[in-house]
């Protein structure tokens, strides 16, 4: 008779590697099984440019619990600081301004002005009834305060390097980010994107791997999972049928909606799965020529191709620039003409050498980028698919409570999934996630 596993782990992102080294080191027996020929999911270092490049997930902070302490447990915490931007270039209404910086703090602390009164608990994000906003898109939220033309884009461009489509995502993922984060913007974009690993984001998915004692199969995709009340029965894309008494399935939701579930899952987490995360986003390095003076620009999505940009760091003799595109579609991001082209709208003089991406939207394996939630799901699907489904529980940043989209959350996410696996195996009953 074949292994019947304690538990399987779909997907070897941040959120399958914690929760299969949690519950694999408390002695369970778990197979990690990963579509890719790699570990670590959306986020990926590899060589491009001539260096190493954080292509997916790149950035980690302090005031993360679990992103920091993985970090000082493996001796990673000594995190690369950004370079101290010397001007701000932000394109509204037609026009680059260079001193509307002060204006915008105002009008972002206005526009997320409610966020801790609706989201007053990190560890609960329906501890209120937001209601009034679970349909609330973020275009509708910009449109009631009525602002200028150029105002609204102000708005637009600060928050561009999260959002891809105001139209398609709801307010309420974002309020409760920047809730947790002190009811203050500057501190989620801080957390959120500013510092980064010296060994790239592999340093610590492979530090968290290594403490693992689960089996991991590669280049292994799940097409089905059916929970016959006693155990669980995985079948690969490949025909083959795996057996164990729990799972947790740790997928992207754009790719969790093509496993077939057995029994079905509740109805709004069905709508979640269906309707999908829509950020079509990416993130493009580009190397200029020279050490050139720090400069960060901000674009609204659909009037620049470049939405949140910002010099990086040293590259040998030339400067690596980050730039966060909200719609991939939006520019060839190998087309160095077009991306010097678009960076001199904001400084004229400067010569792209070189450029590395990567196309998570074609990816079979993420279909998408990093997680904004269309309007109701952060309240409704993501708080349901958190309860489990039977033997079948689910973990990820893209459904995480606190951190979500973040690398922090997916690891959140994970060791919350591991803890209710294991009171399954216990025969307990599971504890309550929020
Ligand atoms: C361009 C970009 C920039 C980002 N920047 C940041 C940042 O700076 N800071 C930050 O905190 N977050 C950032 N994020 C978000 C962050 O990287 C992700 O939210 C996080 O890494 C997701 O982890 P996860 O484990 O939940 O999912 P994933 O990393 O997507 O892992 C899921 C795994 O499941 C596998 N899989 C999918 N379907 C199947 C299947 N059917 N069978 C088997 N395996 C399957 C996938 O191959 C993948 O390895 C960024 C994301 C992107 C795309």
């Amino acid at each position: 008779m074949s292994q019947v596993y304690d538990t399987v782990v779909v997907g070897a992102g941040m959120a399958g590697l914690v929760a299969a080294r949690d519950l694999s080191t408390r002695g369970r027996s778990v197979l990690l099984v990963e579509g890719r020929d790699r570990i670590g999911g959306r986020t990926f270092t590899t060589t491009a440019c001539g260096g190493e490049l954080d292509l997916g997930g790149g950035y980690v902070h302090w005031t993360q619990p679990n992103v920091w302490v993985e970090l000082e447990k493996h001796g990673l915490e000594h995190l690369n600081p950004p370079l101290e931007s010397k001007t701000f270039y932000q394109l509204a209404d037609g026009k680059v301004h260079t001193d509307e910086f002060e204006r915008t703090h105002e009008l972002v602390a206005k526009f997320f002005a409610d966020a801790r009164e609706r989201f007053p608990l990190p560890f609960n994000p329906t501890a209120v009834d937001n209601s009034d906003i679970i349909d609330q898109t973020l275009e509708q939220r910009i449109a009631s305060m009525n602002m200028s033309k150029k105002d609204s884009d102000l708005i637009k461009g600060v928050i561009s390097g999260l959002c891809h489509n105001y139209s398609l995502h709801g307010s309420q993922q974002l309020l409760f980010a920047v809730a947790t984060n002190f009811g203050n913007y500057a501190a989620e974009l801080e957390t959120a994107g500013s510092w980064s690993l010296p060994g790239g984001m592999k340093s610590l998915s492979d530090a968290i791997q290594g403490e693992s004692k689960a089996e991991l199969r590669l280049s292994t995709a799940i097409t089905k999972i059916t929970d016959n009340g006693w155990g669980v029965t995985l079948s690969t894309s490949n025909g083959t049928q795996i057996q164990a008494k729990t799972v947790v399935v740790a997928t992207p939701i754009n790719t969790m909606r093509h496993i077939a579930i057995t029994p079905a899952l509740p109805p709004t987490v069905q709508k979640m799965l269906t309707e999908g995360n829509p950020v079509r986003g990416s993130k493009l390095w580009v190397i200029v020529r020279g050490h050139i003076e720090p400069f960060s620009a901000l674009a609204p999505p659909g009037q620049h191709p470049l939405n949140s940009v910002r010099v990086e760091k040293r590259w040998g003799d030339n400067t690596a620039i980050l730039c966060m595109i909200s719609d991939s579609d939006s520019i060839k991001h190998d087309d160095l003409a077009a991306v010097q082209k678009a960076l001199r709208l904001f400084v004229p003089d400067l010569e792209v050498v070189d450029t590395a991406w990567q196309d998570w939207n074609a990816d079979d394996f993420s279909q998408g980028g990093w997680m904004m939630h269309r309007p109701r799901h952060f309240l409704e699907g993501c708080v349901d698919i958190r309860k489990g489904h039977g033997r079948i529980s689910f973990a990820g940043a893209d459904i995480a409570a606190l951190g979500p989209c973040t690398i922090d959350g997916a690891m959140n996410s994970g060791a919350a999934a591991a803890r209710q696996v294991e009171a399954i195996l216990n025969g307990k009953n599971k504890d309550s996630r929020p």
